[in-house]
């Protein structure tokens, strides 16, 4: 092996290929996923912040591959995206989220919701909202309880694309919801231009809420100014009852976090539901 060089060229290659042989393992493995069966949707509950009611979940993936074992999203999505696989692996996540939400508001005799994350790329497929619909129709529910998750990311991407298709999905009777708010760049434009219904706080707001008055300052502000565009607010990452009271305080309408839960599968939520509503 090479000596280290004076200016530690050789150490910062040597990181980057480790980085780089990484990503090609995720790539190559995440293109079998799908065809091993190695994806399966998890839900968070979401409840409201008012009174602790779960009315449904978010949906999210989770990825057990059989040569890298457990991968977390937030470092294989951003590589389905980028080779374009996270078209497939969308359909899959909407396809499956939609048909489980249809089983769940039979039998568990509730009007549950879901919400569905969708990345940038997937605004480039044409047939996209076609697709969705289409799912909707197959299962007998109402585009109403499907809630579906942007950030910021789509929104500076597609342009008028992007615009268009949120616009048609909204009035489909989608609901759009605006995800990680806070962490973008120019959120207020957004806010104006796009038919947002809710607007997710990012958790890392949540979190110093605790510890900063100027993060409560902010959480403050986002929620009042959400209520007087007529948006809902969603507070991410709830993680103690202090953050649950001060949410209360500041007339939050729902909330997400390892307080209530953490994501589960399909039957623990199910079983969860059942019991956080038999009493
Ligand atoms: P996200 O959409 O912001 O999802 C929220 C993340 O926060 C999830 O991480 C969730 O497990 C985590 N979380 C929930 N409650 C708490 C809490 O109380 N404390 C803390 N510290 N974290 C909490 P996860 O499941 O690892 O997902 C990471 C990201 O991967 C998601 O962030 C989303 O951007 C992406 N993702 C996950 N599933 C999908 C999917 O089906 N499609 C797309 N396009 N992206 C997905
Ligand atoms: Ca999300
Ligand atoms: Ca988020
Ligand atoms: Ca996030």
């Amino acid at each position: 092996a090479k000596k280290n060089g004076r200016n530690g060229y050789c150490f910062y290659n040597q990181e980057m290929s480790l980085k780089l042989s990484r990503q090609i393992a995720i790539e190559e493995a995440l293109r079998i996923a799908l065809a091993e069966d190695e994806l399966e949707v998890f839900y968070q509950p979401q409840f409201n912040i008012n009174n602790g009611e779960i009315f449904g979940a978010e949906a999210l993936l989770r990825w057990h591959s059989k040569t890298l074992g457990s991968v977390s999203p937030a470092e294989f999505i951003p590589i389905a995206e980028q080779n374009g696989l996270i078209i497939d692996i969308g359909l899959f996540v909407l396809a499956t989220t939609i048909q489980q939400v249809n089983q769940w508001q039979k039998s568990l005799q509730a009007n549950l919701k879901v919400a569905i994350n969708l990345s940038p790329r997937q605004f480039k497929d044409p047939n996209l909202i076609q697709k969705i619909a289409l799912l909707v129709d197959d299962r007998s529910i109402a585009s109403h309880d499907i809630e579906l998750e942007i950030t910021e990311g789509v929104l500076i991407s597609g342009q008028a694309q992007v615009k268009q298709a949120l616009d048609q999905l909204h009035e489909l009777g989608f609901k759009l919801a605006l995800d990680d708010f806070g962490t973008g760049y120019s959120s207020l434009n957004y806010l104006r231009h796009y038919p947002f219904d809710v607007l997710k706080i990012d958790q890392s707001f949540i979190a110093d809420m605790l510890v900063s008055t100027e993060s409560q300052a902010l959480v403050t502000t986002i929620i009042n100014m959400a209520h007087s565009l007529s948006m809902k607010v969603v507070a991410e990452g709830v993680e103690t009852s202090t953050q649950l009271k001060i949410l209360q305080q500041l007339a939050c309408d729902f909330g997400q976090g390892y307080l209530v839960s953490k994501p589960l599968t399909a039957q623990q939520f199910e079983a969860f539901f059942r019991t956080q509503n038999t009493n």
